[in-house]
């Protein structure tokens, strides 16, 4: 399904990318209206609050719900900020238009689910407001699409994706894997959909937000959702990962913004030589096949299998310490080397089966 799209319209300056900030979840007045003037002051013209917590378990925090909402209000008539938060079922989408919530984002959790998504699109219907909707838990590109998919059959044109990384059992550096090629995957796919990119829940901590900001910009993504909070140390949820308004500042003022068109014949170049190795690759690959075939038959001809593990092993081995030697990670070659070893065997069965 092609999605019909209209452009956000949502304010940012020139100099930076598109900005949401704000803290994880709503807790007080008080910590709402505090936060969002250090951002107001810092030029921060979206906030974002939790008003519906999900909570992984039960227990935690579930936010204020309709209680918060007056405080958004709040926001947006002392600041003049637009107000975002997440909704997760048709009631929530009620309450925060009721309210005048500006932007409604869709969480992670509830992306995933089609029954969910449907029911919060069918909530939209007839309705314009700008819709971002998370990437789901888990990373599965086309139920992302579907979810975006739905929300835009609802008629909903000002609508953005927001990549917020992917759940793994084995957790290591990152809250959530950014598994970067999926957004890219969605960009290529979608191309007039703005990314936004949320640091704050694939890192998981303080110290990569600024590193994820920058790769985010790096990779052409359109703009940032950061949670920032008055007193972050004290959050109610997501405490590792808030930052204040003034590290927010710091770290967008950093960002190093490059130029997404190519700006110089030197880029045209470079890409003109980029195809002539492939070209060359290619060819290479199809010489090495057309060998690959003349084995199959000596193969066949003297009883063999096809498989020669050890040879494959060696193969395998060698690449990886060459391409290591020529500064290429081992495992790419390795990756490499075994879909072409793939194709080989391919073809050689081709040959020993005619
Ligand atoms: C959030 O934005 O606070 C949130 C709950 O995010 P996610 O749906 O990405 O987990
Ligand atoms: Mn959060």
């Amino acid at each position: 399904m092609e999605l019909e799209l209209k452009p956000l319209c949502l304010p940012s300056d020139n100099e930076r990318p598109f900005i949401i900030a704000g803290p994880c979840s709503a807790e007080s007045e008080e910590q709402v209206m505090t936060t969002a003037k250090q951002l107001s002051d810092k030029g921060c013209h979206m906030f974002r609050a939790g008003i519906w917590k999900p909570r992984t378990k039960p227990g935690g925090f579930e936010g204020n719900g309709e209680t918060a909402l007056p405080w958004m209000q709040q926001v947006k008539q002392e600041t003049g900020m637009l107000t975002a938060t997440e909704v997760a079922t048709p009631e929530h989408v009620e309450l925060a238009l009721k309210y005048g919530i500006d932007i409604l984002w869709v969480g992670a959790r509830t992306s995933a689910n089609p029954f969910a998504m449907q029911a919060l699109a069918d909530s939209l219907k007839g309705v314009d407001v700008p819709v971002f909707v998370k990437n789901p838990v888990n990373p599965d590109l086309e139920l992302w699409i579907g979810a975006l998919e739905r929300i835009n059959g609802a008629g909903i044109k000002r609508l953005g994706a927001i990549h917020r990384g992917f759940s793994s059992f084995d957790k290591k550096i990152y809250r959530n894997l950014p598994m970067w090629q999926i957004p890219i995957e969605l960009k290529r796919r979608i191309p007039n959909l703005p990314i936004v990119n949320d640091p704050s829940h694939i890192g998981g901590r303080r110290d990569l937000i600024a590193p994820l900001c920058q790769q985010a910009m790096d990779l052409g993504m359109d703009g940032l959702i950061v949670e920032s909070h008055c007193n972050p140390d004290e959050a109610w949820s997501d405490a590792k990962q808030q930052v204040t308004p003034d590290i927010l500042d710091y770290i967008l003022s950093i960002l190093v913004i490059r130029e997404k068109m190519q700006t110089t014949e030197n880029i045209s170049q470079l890409r003109k030589q980029i195809d002539e190795v492939d070209d060359a690759f290619i060819e290479l690959l199809a010489k090495r096949m057309r060998i690959s075939r003349e084995i199959g038959q000596y193969k066949k001809e003297h009883g063999m299998t096809i498989l020669q593990t050890s040879r494959y092993s060696e193969i395998l081995d060698k690449r990886g310490a060459q391409g290591s030697l020529c500064g290429i990670d081992p495992d790419c070659i390795k990756k490499i080397f075994e879909a072409i070893h793939e194709e080989s065997v391919n073809q050689q069965m081709e040959i020993i089966n005619k």
